[in-house]
């Protein structure tokens, strides 16, 4: 029986799992390789890997693990999970059957992408979500906002570190009088419409095309679609979860463990800011007390 089973191996699980494997636990990693920010070219503000592929970033941490000869490593979709504290059981989509003391759950969350022309082409290159992640390589340039709701008012505020030069694109969205006067306060145009679709070039230079027969080119566009989690292992536990704007989360403890004890989860899964660097110490973090919950 393992210790622990990590289902997902990204930045949260192998965090865990580095974490478990130097207190010698033995571990499965069960993951299927689709890391969120698969997408991106680079990696961005992950201290000693900035501006690196996250492919890369990834492949190099399962190479260091390679040392650790506790954890193994499985390429494998966890299809069920069942059982109480110490007696988890966890299958895969190839039958293999995995038993474990605690189970670590960092399977990530997948973003869902509008079905218009364009736009799941330019995610990744040139719609992103996150000014943390991409703004300072497109600093100063014009930026375009898709306004998801009121929580969207926040990021005008937010991006005036990066830019003077920002469009609204309404979206359909009914913009409150007093957030458009905020926004006409700071020299930031709104256009209203629907989005229909982006024209691009390789997924770069975007322009927006709108109900209204306008199309407006920007040089990067924020968005924010929802995302839901990537697997609903955690609704067949029973899991506690908590809603945001863009999606549900896991309930965590600081400890990292769920309401059901015995599992813990980590990474954007359990998060409603999605980061690397959080992912890797969330993950650090459940590995650590999962081990901890453990000793004699
Ligand atoms: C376009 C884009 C760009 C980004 N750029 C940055 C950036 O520059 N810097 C930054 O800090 N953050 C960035 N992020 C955020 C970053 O991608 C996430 O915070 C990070 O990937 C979260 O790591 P995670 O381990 O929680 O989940 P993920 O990296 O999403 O990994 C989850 C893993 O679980 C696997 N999995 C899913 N279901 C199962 C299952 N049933 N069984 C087994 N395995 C399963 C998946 O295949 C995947 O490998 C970006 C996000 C996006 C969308």
């Amino acid at each position: 029986m393992d210790d622990v089973v990590i289902i997902g191996g990204s930045f949260a699980g192998l965090a865990a799992a580095l974490q478990l494997g130097r207190a010698r636990r033995q571990v499965t990693v069960l993951d299927t390789g689709l890391p969120r920010n698969r997408f991106a070219g680079h990696s961005h503000g992950l201290l000693g890997h900035d501006h690196q592929p996250p492919l890369e970033i990834l492949a190099l941490a399962r190479q260091q693990l390679a040392r650790y000869p506790t954890v193994k490593l499985v390429n494998a979709r966890a299809e069920s999970v069942g059982g109480t504290l110490d007696n988890f059981v966890v299958t895969t989509g190839d039958g293999l059957t995995l038993p474990a003391r605690r189970l670590l759950l960092s399977y990530g969350v997948a973003d869902q992408m509008p079905s218009m022309p364009g736009f799941a082409e330019c995610w990744g290159k040139s719609i992103v979500p996150c000014p943390y992640c991409d703004g300072f390589e497109v600093a100063g340039q014009h930026w375009g906002l898709l306004w998801s709701g009121p929580h969207a008012q926040h990021a005008v505020s937010l991006f005036h570190d990066w830019t003077d030069r920002l469009t609204v694109f309404a979206d359909g969205h009914d913009i409150a009088p007093e957030i458009r006067a905020d926004l006409a306060r700071r020299h930031v145009d709104v256009i209203d419409g629907k989005l229909i679709a982006v024209t691009h070039q390789d997924g770069r230079q975007p322009s927006l095309d709108l109900d209204t027969g306008h199309s407006v080119a920007v040089d990067v566009l924020f968005a924010h679609p929802r995302n839901r989690p990537s697997a609903g292992l955690h609704e067949a536990l029973g899991l506690e979860t908590v809603d945001g704007p863009m999606g549900v989360v896991l309930q965590v403890d600081d400890r990292r463990e769920t309401s059901v004890p015995g599992i813990y989860a980590a990474g954007d899964l359990a998060n409603h800011m999605a980061s690397v660097t959080l992912a890797s110490s969330h993950g650090a973090m459940a590995g650590i007390f999962a081990q901890q919950s453990m000793l004699q």
